[in-house]
Parts: C-alpha cells; sequence; structure tokens
C-alpha cells in the first residue's frame, strides 16, 4: 500500500518520502484496511521496530486534519521526549506534558497532540484538566504494560476514565507480542492487528562452546579469548555490526562495558568527545569507568547514569561510533538503539522469596526485537548464551520458542483499588456506591475475570478503609463524596496510604525533626528505597541506636531499615556532602542521588500541605526541609538560596566568604560579591536583595570581574530537574 493512497496531509507524505517511507509495512496496510483512518479502535500488537509509532502517528494526522486533538501515552518520561521529538515539525503542535502532579496544565490544551506518561495523565484526571474532555484519539503505547504489577492499574484506570468522559474517541493501543491479546482487544472494543511480520530478518539462536545454534542452522563464532560473551561481541564487530548486551545488574552492565574496553581498544577523536562529555556530566567512579570505557568503543546504559551521559552513550552508538552497550533488561523496552547483534546473557532474575527465575517470555522478546538495524543491517540476531549442552533445548524451549505470557489485570490488589477508588470518587467521576460499582464492571478486571461478588467485595473492603482514614463520607441514601483531605490526597497523587502516614505522624509530633521527617517519607508507599546490602547493616544500626530518637516512626520491618539507608542518602544531599562521596559511601549511583531527590521533592511538597491543613505548626520546617532538599543544602545557605540564580555552589562560595544573608550581600564589599557571581549576576542579585529587605542602593557601578572568578559550571549549578514520574528503573 503506497503512502501516497493514504488520507493524509500532502505535507507530512513528503516528509515521509524524504525519509524513505513510501509504501506501508505489511502489518501497517493491515492496520489501514481494519480501519485505522475511519476512527475504528485497533489494538496492535506487532513485534518491536515493525512500524507502530508511524501507523499512530498517521491516524493522529489525519484526526488533526479533521479538527481532532490526540493523546499519545508512554509509560517513561524519557520516552515521551523521544516522541515529542518524533512527532514534532510536521506542521501540527505537539506539547509534552510535565510538572507537579497537583496542576491541571491547562495550556497543555493548546497543543493537537499532547505527550504524556500515564501517571501525568492520571493527576491531570484528578485535577480535573478540561483540555482532556476534548481528546478525539487516545494512543496508548506500550499497552502491555496494563500486567505490569507496578503501574499497570494507573494505566487501566486512565483508560477506563477517558472512555468514561469521551465515548466517542477512538483509541489505538500499541503492544508488544502478549499471550492474550484477544482480551484485551475485546475490553478495548478494538479490532485486533497481529503479525510475525520484521523489517529485518531475525535469527534467535543459543550459544554453546563455539558455536551459534539457531533452528537448523549453525554459526561458528572464532574464540580468541576465553569468555563466551566477549567472543560474541569481538565476532560481530569483525564483520561491521554493533551489540547490546543485556545482563541483569547496573553492576554488571558497568563490569561488562570495562572488559569489553579492554578488548575492543577502539581510538578515535569521536570516542574521546563522547568520553569527555560523561566525564563532565557524571563525576563518580561509575561516570569514570564510563567515559574510560566509552574511549575505547564500550559503553553501558542504566538509570543510574545522568541524563547528559546517557544521551552521549546513545549518539555515540547511533552514529556507530560505540560498538557495544551494556544495559539493564528494564531499558529493553523503551531503548530506541536497535544493533546487528543482542546479546541476553543474563536470562535469570533474582526476585525476593522465590530467588532466581527466568526472566518473562514478553520481556525476551522485547529485548531480541531489538536486533537488526533496518536499512542498515542484513539481518539481526539475537542470542542466548547456555551454560552447558544441555542448557541449549531448554533455552529454546524457555523462551525462543515459548509463547508469550497472558497479561492480567492489576486491579484486583487492594492498595490499587484504595487508590483509585479514591479519585474516582474525589473527582466525581461516582458518586454513590453503585457508581462505583458500575464504573469498575467496565474496568479490564471485571473484563477479564472478576465475578460480580468478588468485585463488589473488594471494592466495599476499599470503600471502607476510604471511609475509615476520613477520606470519603458515605450518606445513609448511599451517595459519597471526597472530604477535604481525600480530595488532597487524590489531587497530590498521593497512596492514601501515604497520606494517612503523613497525616498521622505530623498531627502526633510536638518537635519537628529533620531526621525523622526523611525518614517517615522514605517509609511511605510512595518512595522508592534503596535495598539494603551486607555491608549497610553495620552503619544503619549504628544509625538506630544512636539517632533512634529523630526517628517519628517505630516499627521494625525491613522497610523500616531500607528507609533509613534512604534517608541518609537524603540527609547527606542536604548537609552538602559532595555526590562522589555519597556514592561512595553508600553505594550507589550518581542517577540514584537525583531519583531521591525527585522522589523526595514531590512527597515534601506534598507533606507540605498536609501539614499545613492538619498541622500548621510545621509549616515553616517543613517548607524549609522542602527547599534544602531541592538544592541541596544545609540549613544555613536557606537566606541566599531564596534569591534567583544563587544555586548551592554559589550560596556556598558567598558564605564562606562570610556573606549569608541578602542584607550581608548588600552590606558586602562589592568586588567581593562581583569575585564570586560575576558582573551581571552580581548585579541582578543585588538587586534581588534590595527588594528583598526595602532597601534601596545604587548598583550601577560595579567593579571589573576579575580573572580568577571560577564561575559555577552549568552542571554544578544544576538543580536536580524535575521528573516525577520518571520510572526508569
Ligand atoms: P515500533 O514503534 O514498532 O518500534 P517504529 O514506528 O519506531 O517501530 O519504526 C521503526 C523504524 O522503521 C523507524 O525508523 C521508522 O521511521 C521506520 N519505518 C516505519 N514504517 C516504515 C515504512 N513503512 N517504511 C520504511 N520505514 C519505516
Amino acid at each position: 500500500m503506497k503512502i501516497d493512497s493514504l488520507p493524509l496531509p500532502i505535507s507530512l507524505r513528503t516528509k515521509y518520502s524524504a525519509l524513505g517511507i513510501t509504501e506501508l509495512y505489511p502489518p501497517q496496510a493491515e492496520c489501514v484496511d481494519a480501519g485505522l483512518f475511519e476512527r475504528k479502535n485497533l489494538l496492535v500488537a506487532i513485534p518491536t521496530a515493525s512500524g507502530k509509532t508511524l501507523v499512530a502517528e498517521m491516524a493522529m494526522q489525519k484526526e488533526i486534519s479533521d479538527g481532532g486533538k490526540c493523546l499519545y501515552i508512554v509509560p517513561l518520561k524519557a520516552l515521551a521526549a523521544e516522541k515529542y521529538e518524533d512527532f514534532s515539525g510536521k506542521e501540527v503542535k505537539v506539547g509534552i506534558a510535565t510538572g507537579d502532579p497537583d496542576q491541571r496544565d491547562e495550556y497543555l490544551g493548546r497543543y493537537d497532540i499532547i505527550v504524556a506518561t500515564s501517571e501525568k495523565t492520571d493527576s491531570l484526571l484528578r485535577n480535573r484538566s478540561e483540555w482532556l474532555k476534548r481528546v478525539s484519539l487516545l494512543v496508548v503505547d506500550e499497552i502491555h504494560l496494563i500486567g505490569d504489577p507496578s503501574r499497570g492499574a494507573t494505566l487501566e484506570m486512565v483508560i477506563a476514565k477517558l472512555r468514561y468522559q469521551n465515548p466517542s474517541m477512538q483509541i489505538i493501543g500499541l503492544s508488544a507480542t502478549m499471550g492474550n491479546p484477544e482480551e484485551l482487544a475485546k475490553w478495548l472494543n478494538a479490532q485486533l492487528i497481529t503479525s510475525e511480520w520484521r523489517p529485518v530478518d531475525l535469527r534467535e539462536g543459543v550459544y554453546h562452546n563455539g558455536a551459534i545454534h539457531f533452528h537448523g542452522t549453525e554459526r561458528i563464532v572464532p574464540t580468541p579469548k576465553k569468555d563466551d560473551d566477549l567472543n560474541l561481541l569481538l565476532d560481530t564487530v569483525e564483520e561491521g555490526g554493533q551489540c547490546l548486551v543485556f545482563v541483569s545488574s547496573r553492576r554488571s552492565a558497568e563490569a561488562y562495558a570495562k572488559r569489553a574496553a579492554a578488548v575492543l581498544k577502539k581510538k578515535s577523536a569521536d570516542l574521546d568527545g563522547y568520553a569527555e562529555r560523561i566525564a563532565k556530566a557524571d563525576t563518580t567512579p561509575s561516570g569514570k569507568v564510563l567515559a574510560n570505557a566509552v574511549k575505547n568503543g564500550a559503553a553501558f546504559h542504566h538509570a543510574g547514569l545522568p541524563r547528559p551521559a546517557r544521551e552521549a552513550v546513545e549518539e555515540g552508538f547511533r552514529k556507530g561510533d560505540i560498538q557495544v552497550i551494556a544495559s539493564t533488561p528494564t531499558l529493553a523496552a523503551g531503548l530506541n538503539l536497535p544493533a546487528r547483534r543482542v546479546i541476553i546473557r543474563d536470562y535469570q532474575r533474582y526476585e525476593a522469596g522465590v530467588g532466581m527465575s527466568p526472566i518473562p517470555v514478553m520481556e525476551y522478546r522485547q529485548m531480541a526485537g531489538r536486533a537488526g538495524r533496518p536499512r542498515l543491517d542484513p539481518y539481526g540476531e539475537a542470542v542466548l548464551i547456555a551454560k552447558d549442552r544441555g542448557a541449549v533445548d531448554r533455552l529454546f524451549e524457555e523462551f525462543i520458542d515459548a509463547p508469550a505470557e497472558n497479561i492480567s489485570s492489576q486491579c484486583q490488589k487492594e492498595n490499587e483499588l484504595r487508590n483509585h477508588l479514591l479519585a474516582l470518587i474525589a473527582t466525581g467521576f461516582a458518586s454513590t456506591r453503585s457508581e462505583v460499582e458500575g464504573f469498575m464492571e467496565k474496568s479490564f478486571y471485571a473484563s477479564q475475570k472478576a465475578t460480580h461478588r468478588r468485585l463488589d467485595r473488594n471494592i466495599g473492603k476499599a470503600l471502607e478503609y476510604l471511609v475509615q482514614s476520613g477520606m470519603i463520607t458515605e450518606e445513609a441514601d448511599g451517595s459519597m463524596w471526597g472530604t477535604q483531605f481525600g480530595v488532597l490526597a487524590s489531587r497530590l497523587y498521593l497512596d492514601p496510604e501515604t497520606a494517612s502516614m503523613l497525616r498521622e505522624m505530623l498531627e502526633k509530633q510536638e518537635t519537628f525533626s529533620t531526621f525523622g521527617m526523611l525518614h517517615l517519607l522514605c517509609m511511605t508507599p510512595d518512595m522508592f528505597r534503596f535495598y539494603l546490602k551486607a555491608s549497610d547493616e553495620r552503619l544503619v544500626d549504628q544509625v538506630f541506636s544512636e539517632r533512634g530518637d529523630e526517628l517519628w516512626c517505630e516499627e521494625l520491618s525491613e522497610e523500616f531499615f531500607a528507609a533509613v539507608k534512604t534517608a541518609l542518602v537524603a540527609e547527606a544531599w542536604c548537609e552538602e556532602v559532595p555526590e562522589e562521596i555519597i556514592c561512595e559511601n553508600f553505594g550507589v549511583g550518581a542517577g540514584d542521588i537525583h531519583a531521591v531527590v525527585e522522589n523526595l521533592r514531590w512527597l515534601m511538597h506534598a507533606a507540605g500541605r498536609i501539614a499545613h491543613e492538619f498541622a500548621p505548626r510545621f509549616d515553616a520546617d517543613v517548607r524549609d526541609l522542602e527547599i534544602r532538599i531541592e538544592n541541596g543544602v544545609k540549613a544555613e545557605l536557606l537566606p541566599l538560596i531564596s534569591l534567583r540564580g544563587i544555586g548551592r555552589i554559589r550560596a556556598r562560595r558567598l558564605f564562606n566568604r562570610g556573606i549569608t544573608t541578602p542584607e550581608e550581600l548588600l552590606a558586602a564589599d562589592t568586588r567581593d560579591v562581583v569575585a564570586i557571581l560575576g558582573n551581571v549576576l552580581a548585579k541582578n542579585v543585588l538587586e534581588q536583595a534590595a527588594k528583598k529587605t526595602g532597601k534601596t542602593m545604587e548598583i550601577a557601578e560595579l567593579p571589573e570581574e576579575k580573572n580568577e572568578t571560577v564561575p559555577a559550571t552549568a552542571s554544578e549549578e544544576a538543580k536536580p530537574q524535575k521528573t516525577l514520574f520518571d520510572f526508569g528503573e
């Protein structure tokens, strides 16, 4: 089917043709035949890289030319940015939804396509963004994540709410191959498009003892080195291809990159350039390992890396300079970085309470699907490594020939149900018990397996919890509404349990404790916690015995100790301990510190709102701590940090010169101020200080900047980026 025969704007067809896209791939043509342009709902469950995004884009462009508005939901923030780039520059207005969870972001209504994560969309729905009612085409990327234990329920409820609100909306679900696509299609009232077609031939095989065994054939792999995973790399590089290696942990990814660099030994000015960018962006030990490996053509990639370092790796790989990336499996889903050979080295994973168990087949397929760069590679190869001869057949059975798993609704879980029922009631989607039940009867959960009785029983339990914790009230006539507390919790996007914990603890305390507050936040179900390693135990025990009286929570559980470690990292950040030292002391990466900071910023903000309602005596303490977390500063820098343009580094420099407040800034020798801030910023900051303190000051003449001024570098002064819903890993 020719692109030119499709009902698309001419400018778009010209763009496609310039990209070499003139004819639809077979599964894309099937989508058109199934009613893509007639506003039919579709579930497109086809392999990675077979052109799903293009299907969605064509539908969106057509919808916009008919006056519609499109919402494109993605699972990761990093993917939102990627899709934003993809859709931009094609004569439609594209927006990306980020920002604080309790905002409506009405400005997004101006765009034709809005790209957002499912969590952000949920929070927009909770805050009743008006423009959402005008969405006429919903695209859900990676819709199989409805079955994801941690995030599936939100995705399911977002789809259900949008459908309820906009009954005539077209829905296009894009999915990896799964076991039961028919069930999902039925729920979506969608035509199902499945296909095994791929743009590049994919060969899947198992390596053992010098050869890759494929179905029916073999490929001999030279073995100059003793390690299989390195020989497989060298073999591909030798014939001009690149490799992706999936391993189970960040540490393994780093170790592999180091070993690969030692055998590849590539050298080029481009590689040096990437290494330099990385070294600048990430000064931690892990950043150094990466920069050194990249110099020799090898890299790793995981969510612990700061974004500029990740970007350098991606660019270096896309341009063909970096030969191999070792990556953790969670990145397989989003990362659009195909390579000729994908080596799935670690196909077992440790699961708490279960031990080592094989990764899901769906996940294997997503990794394998990264093999083969369209138009660049003659074929793609996905290779599993067998430990012994007997494992070869087993790996074929377990992964290559195995059917993908079925996905199932996650709304049966108690905590998910509470959370989402609160949102339904607080946002006015349902205002009686029977409306709640009616809404849930249309869920994927109900359509899949729940009997009425079981569904109603679970709903009953969740509603009881919400009534008891003071979040909703129910009248004798069955009508329900969210209390002030319930509405606040829902708008702040908090798990009801988090909101209750914060309220209860803040109400109970007589005095404020910074460490107690941080630890409390780290105990909530909305905070991610570091795992405790054996080496952490002594440190955590010590803190527990020496600083027990600062802690507010008392339950001694595994979470409690993990929360102590996480709170210690946050505290170190607020005490201005340099990032490299934090990384070393706690065995974490720079990206982890940022993840803690981002997560805590949101929770501190929420805690501030709850304190304001229920424990206003802590208003100032909570606000100060929020600013300290945001900026990574000790309390003594708070007066200076309040000035725009002054971050942690500059504030510290001023402070160390004895300038500790805006007043002292005005009184100081301006030469000192200029020496630290530079001329332009000094003027601006002095003006702010004058305004703040109500003083007037003549600051027209500032002394010349001296050469020895060391300006804070951009990355030093950069505040942690606000990426509240980034579930990188
Ligand atoms: P998916 O979303 O299924 O992973 P994409 O839509 O990202 O796949 O497509 C993968 C690549 O194939 C992109 O670079 C895209 O431009 C290209 N592509 C998609 N459809 C076609 C087509 N019909 N002809 C040529 N290239 C295409």
